[in-house]
Formats: C-alpha cells, structure tokens, sequence
C-alpha cells in the first residue's frame, strides 16, 4: 500500500517548497520529495537556491563589498584603514551558516504547516504514483491526487571540460573556494559568472571572463549593458567578448584554457576556472515510462500557462519548465499551482517578471527592451535619468549608472524599465507594480516620491519620458 496525498510535490526548491507550503495552507495533506544532499551528506531543502545559489551568492557578494570598500571606497569619505585582511576560511563558514539557517528554516515552516518532508529521488510512474528511492537504496511509493513536478536544474557541463570540482568548478565550486584563487577563468559572462567573477575579483583574483557571444549581456537593455560592461572594465574585470573556448586541461596545478578570438587561437592559463555556460532541466530519470508527461527539446517539462503538463492531476513549476530560470518565477508558479488544484484562481505573468543581477553596480529590468520595441514596430517614448544627479547616490559615492524608462507613444503605459545603479534590486519592485497594474509613467510622475532617495531616478525617469526631468536638460 503506497502513502496516500492530497499533493505529492517532487523538489524542495523555492517552487517546490513554496508549492507544498501553499497547498498546506489550503488544507491539503501534502509530501515534498528531495534528493538535495548538503557538503556533510545530509538532506537539505531549499534546492539551488539556498544550497548553492541566491543566498550563498549574495553572501559571498556581500561580504566581498564590505572588503573591497574598505581597500577602495572609504578613502573619499576621509577614512583610513591600516593593513585590512580576509579570512576565506570565515567568510566561507558565515555562507554556510547562513545557507543552513535558512534551510534550517524551510524545515520548521514544513513542520508548521504539516507538510510531509521526504528525503530521496522522486520519479513519477503512471497514475500518479511516485517511486522514492532513499539515499541507502531502499525504495517507497506514494500517490498523489496531485503532483507538482519541480526538479530544478543543474549545471550544464561541457564535455571538454568536465567539472573535477578542484580546478574546474561549477557554482557550487565557486562558493567553496578554500583561498582566493590568483587567477580566475570564468567561461560565459551570464549572471552567475559576472556575479561569481565579481565576489573573487573583489577579494583580489584576477579574473578573465570568456563569453562567445560577441554581445554582452544580450537579454538586458543595450545601454544598460553598455554602460555595466563600462564600469566592470573600470573594476579591472576582464571581459573578453567572441571568445570561444574549444579545450580546457589541468596540468601541473593550473589550468590551461584554448579559445578562438577575431583574432585566431588563444591561450590562457588560470588556477581555477568556473564553468558558467547555462543551466538545464534537472529532468533525468524524473519520468517513468507511461507517464504521458512530455519533455521538449531543451529537456524541460511542457506545460501551459497553467504550469499544467496536460495529464489529469499532473503540474510542474520553476526551472524545470519554460520561461526564465529564476527563484521567484518558481516560487509565483508554485503558489498558483497549489491555488489552482484548491480551486482557485491562479496566474503568473511571465511579462512582469523582474531580472536582477547583483553585480557592483546591479543590474535590474521588467518588460521590454528599447531593441524588442523596434523589432515589434512598437511606438514608444523613452526617458534616462542618471544616478549621477541624484543626491543620495553621489553621498554614496555610488553614483555610476541611470534608469530608463520605455512608455508607449500613444497610451503611455510603461512597457518596460531598465537600470543599473546602486540598490536597483529594490528600486524595479515599484516598476513592476506600476506595470501589472497597467500604469503610466505619467502615473509614476505624479507619485511623490521621498527625498533624498535613490528611487528619485525613478520618478526623474518618468517624468524624462514627457521630457519634463527636472535635475537634468531634456
Ligand atoms: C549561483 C547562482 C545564483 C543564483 N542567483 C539567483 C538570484 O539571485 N535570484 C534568482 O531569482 N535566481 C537565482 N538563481 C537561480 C535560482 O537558484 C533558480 O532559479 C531556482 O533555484 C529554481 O528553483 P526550483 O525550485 O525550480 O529548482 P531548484 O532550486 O533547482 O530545486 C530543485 C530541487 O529538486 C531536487 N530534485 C531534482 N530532481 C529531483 C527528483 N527527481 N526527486 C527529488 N528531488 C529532486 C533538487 O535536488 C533540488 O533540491 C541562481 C542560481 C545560481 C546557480
């Protein structure tokens, strides 16, 4: 007799855990499965994001700033430090205890919303069963009226270059490091590379990143991303664009990297290279045969706008599934899942999802680029405003960067807004609520906004759309 559920959901990430929260609130007996084992072997929930992603990566990026300030950005505000240090060893181990407080954490809200925590690989059989296979091999089987599939996904390794998990590293890898390498390599200028790249050179690597493609952070904005890649040269991070790498070996403690440029073959040659170059759907062995779910070409589950894969009772949510690889994507998707199998409404809007890269200075965008504008023939009006005429960033000496605003040329509505600058991960929340509910940037120029705040760039923004900025020349 297999362990009977109202939702059985397959991933303890933040869609899966999310999803089995929310179907508990909602008076569903619900299981979670994972199979995440942590650095000592143990299960932890929480998935890549609090195991080896967001929250380990903003940790390590935090505490990188506060040594890069102290070397370089307290001398202009007339304080002196003799001598600063790093204990890699600490910085490391405050991550780790963060990471366990925080999937500590997930633990006690399972506990208190009674979800049944499963540890082991979840596979789903036909009728909606699912076989669990424990870490010692034993094996148990549980059905579920519903099940949410949210496996995740995994680094994508390059057959060339296999991670050793020593020299050659995947994320995970790169939130370990025992010392500050002396060279980097990092292959792909995608947010976890420039994030990763970012949180070592800061602590004083020289790092080389290798992007193939010959456009730098093409999914942003293209001033934006012109304007980043200015500041992260001015950082000393190499960024070397056409770069594509064909091998990569380690040979006598140091590995030797060969790519093509304009130019021809290069070489490089690094203490520890990151391999960065995308993530796939962590769907392997996730489907038995006759399930009747499907996989598409990139190996993710297909489903609709519901996250519903078209088999009776069957959903799936976050990585896993189309659309950008982003833990509040998962966590939205999984929330309405669990409402929708309660019976009630649920959605997620796929065109108000905010980007954040959490690079110095960040990066942060909703909605469409200016390029995704003219290609559409949509007519629009834009307006730019520099952090550099706004008062709280310059007595941050955080000055670099600007927001810019697309609106419609005829409604206004704001189809999109674009930033780099400082705290710009706060600042796109308020954008985002601006556009789920269809507002203007007229509807933003007339909010008052407080003074002196860096969210000023956001109203000076607006109002620059009906070139009416009142800090800077139209
Ligand atoms: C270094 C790094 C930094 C990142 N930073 C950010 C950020 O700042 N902001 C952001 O929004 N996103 C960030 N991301 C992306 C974010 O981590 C993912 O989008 C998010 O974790 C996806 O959530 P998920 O629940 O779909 O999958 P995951 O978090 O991958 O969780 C899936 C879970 O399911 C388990 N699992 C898989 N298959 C099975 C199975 N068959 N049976 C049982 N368990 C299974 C896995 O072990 C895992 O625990 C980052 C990623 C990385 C790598």
């Amino acid at each position: 007799m297999s362990d009977h559920y109202d939702v059985v959901v397959i991933g303890a990430g933040p869609a899966g855990y999310v999803a089995a929260i929310r179907a508990a609130q909602l008076g569903l007996k619900t299981a979670c499965v994972d199979s995440f084992v942590d650095k000592d072997g143990k299960p932890a929930l929480g998935g890549t994001c609090l195991n080896v992603g967001c929250i380990p990566s903003k940790t390590l990026l935090d505490s990188s700033k506060q040594y890069h300030t102290l070397l370089h950005g307290l001398k202009v505000h007339g304080i002196s430090a003799d001598n600063p240090s790093i204990d890699v060893g600490a910085m490391v181990g405050r991550k780790d205890k963060i990471v366990k407080q925080f999937t500590g954490g997930i633990a006690q809200l399972f506990k208190a919303n009674k979800v049944t925590p499963i540890a082991g690989f979840g596979q789903l059989q036909a009728e909606r069963k699912v076989l669990v296979t424990a870490q010692d091999g034993s094996t148990s089987e549980l059905t579920g009226t519903n099940v949410i599939l949210a496996a995740g996904s995994v680094p994508i390794e390059l057959k060339s270059m296999p991670f050793d998990g020593d020299y050659i590293v995947d994320n995970a890898g790169a939130l370990d490091f025992t010392q500050v390498p002396k060279r980097l390599g990092v292959i792909g200028a995608g947010v976890i590379g420039l994030e990763l790249g970012s949180v070592w050179k800061r602590l004083g690597a020289e790092v080389t990143v290798l992007e193939a493609m010959d456009d730098f952070l093409a999914a942003a904005d293209a001033d934006i991303s012109k304007l980043a890649q200015r500041e992260f040269k001015k950082q000393g991070l190499d960024i070397k664009l056409g770069a594509k790498v064909t091998r990569a070996q380690v040979k006598k403690k140091a590995v030797e990297i060969t790519y093509d440029d304009a130019k021809g073959e290069q070489s490089l040659t690094v203490d520890k290279l990151l391999v960065a170059v995308g993530r796939r759907a962590a769907t392997d062995g996730l489907l038995a045969e006759g399930t009747g779910v499907k996989l598409d070409e990139r190996g993710r589950v297909e489903v609709d706008e519901h996250c519903w894969t078209g088999v009776d009772g069957v959903w799936a949510v976050g990585d896993c599934v189309r659309g950008p690889m982003l833990a509040h994507k998962g966590s939205e998707e999984g929330i309405a899942v669990a409402e929708q199998i309660a019976g009630l409404p649920g959605h997620v809007n796929l065109d108000t999802m905010p980007w954040v890269i959490y690079t110095e200075p960040e990066l942060a965008w909703v909605g469409k680029t200016e390029k995704e504008l003219k290609d559409a023939g949509i007519p629009y009006r834009a307006g730019n405003f520099p952090f550099a005429a706004i008062g709280r960033a310059v007595a941050m000496n955080e000055s670099a960067g600007q927001v810019k605003m697309l609106a419609h040329a005829e409604t206004d509505r704001i189809l999109g807004v674009h930033m780099v600058g400082p705290n710009v991960s706060e600042l796109i929340a308020e954008c985002v609520v601006a556009m789920e509910f269809k507002g203007s940037s007229e509807d933003l120029a007339r909010i008052v906004h407080a003074h002196p705040t860096l969210s000023e760039a956001v109203h000076e923004a607006a109002l620059s759309v009906d070139k009416r900025a009142i800090h800077k020349g139209n």
